[in-house]
């Protein structure tokens, strides 16, 4: 079922998996107008009822995945299946969290992103968790195998996208649930790095490696079509991330740059506060992976705050 977003993505599929005891849903979908007239109809061209729905599995915690979720808990009465840590970081955290992570306030200063970018920023934040409401009662995923529709489905974990994204994959017919963590046609945004010793780049090809090893012969992406070449898919993405990881190097090879120098050296200084902050996480998220494979270096400058990177 495809439910409707705003910006690039343009829709979400969620996947409806017929069972004999009963239907499973993954991902809800988005709390945005229209979207509960969706499941609606749905449910009125399947011909069954919302009582038919028994499991929902939310692959991570954003709100395009989870938004629906509580609602949709609410008219079906179904156990809402999240892994643990995803479930954590998808509420706000707390304050002693937000101190030293980049992801904050000091730490988005530290990117160069100004005060009052933060401020129009936070304000977009606490947009983005309201229509999330009301949360699901959620049971946590405590095996490595979910039966869902008639099918096994084992529980894959990736990181990179988020901190826990779970994968699903029945091996019998080669399928593979892939969630956000991997896309037929748009590249999937890195998560924010949390400090400046955080990989979230490395942990994404990592666990982007680790699907491919799974060999599935069918992919069905949270956006977009399903598709059946994984590897080329693999090798397109890896391509995709080295040509910018040889980029930002090119920006690094004069004087030393703040994230915010290769942002704009890179996507321009004309960027919305929200594709800024998607820009700043993807850029410093390059940059630490250039750290950590000894190609950059990083300081920060005492009298600016600022992280400064340049090559090693
Ligand atoms: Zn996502």
């Amino acid at each position: 079922m495809r439910l409707p977003v705003p910006g690039a993505l343009r829709n979400i599929n969620s996947y409806l998996l017929k069972g004999q005891d009963g239907w499973a849903v993954i991902d809800a979908g988005p709390n945005l107008p229209g979207c509960r007239e969706k499941w609606e109809t749905a449910m009125e061209d399947l011909g069954i009822q919302f009582s038919d729905i028994k499991q929902i599995l939310i692959t991570h915690g954003h709100i395009d995945h989870v938004g629906l979720a509580g609602w949709l808990q609410e008219q079906t009465g179904a156990a809402v299946f999240m892994s643990e840590t995803e479930y954590r970081n998808a509420f706000y955290p707390e304050e002693t969290e937000q101190a030293g992570s980049l992801f904050f306030r000091e730490g988005m200063l530290s990117l160069g992103i100004t005060a009052k970018e933060i401020e129009k920023l936070t304000a977009i934040v606490k947009f983005i968790t309201e229509i999330a409401e009301p949360w699901p009662q959620v049971q946590f995923l405590q095996n490595n195998s979910l039966q869902m529709g008639d099918r096994t489905w084992e529980v894959v974990l990736t990181t990179g996208h988020t901190n826990a994204h779970v994968c699903l994959f029945n091996r019998e017919e080669g399928l593979l649930l892939s969630g956000d963590q991997i896309l037929p046609t748009i590249s999937t945004v890195i998560r924010f790095p949390t400090t400046a010793d955080d990989n979230p780049l490395g942990q994404y090809l990592e666990s982007i490696t680790r699907l491919a090893q799974l060999k599935p012969s069918r992919i069905m992406p949270a956006h977009g079509e399903p598709f059946n070449d994984m590897d080329a898919r693999i090798e397109q993405l890896f391509h995709h991330h080295q040509e910018r990881l040889q980029i930002i190097m090119d920006c690094l090879s004069g004087e030393p740059c703040s994230v915010r120098t290769v942002v704009n050296q890179l996507f321009g200084a004309e960027l919305d506060e929200f594709n800024l902050f998607l820009a700043t996480g993807e850029v410093t998220a390059h940059l630490l992976m250039l750290h950590s494979q000894g190609k950059a270096q990083v300081s920060q400058d005492p009298s600016t705050g600022l992280y400064m990177f340049s090559l090693a």
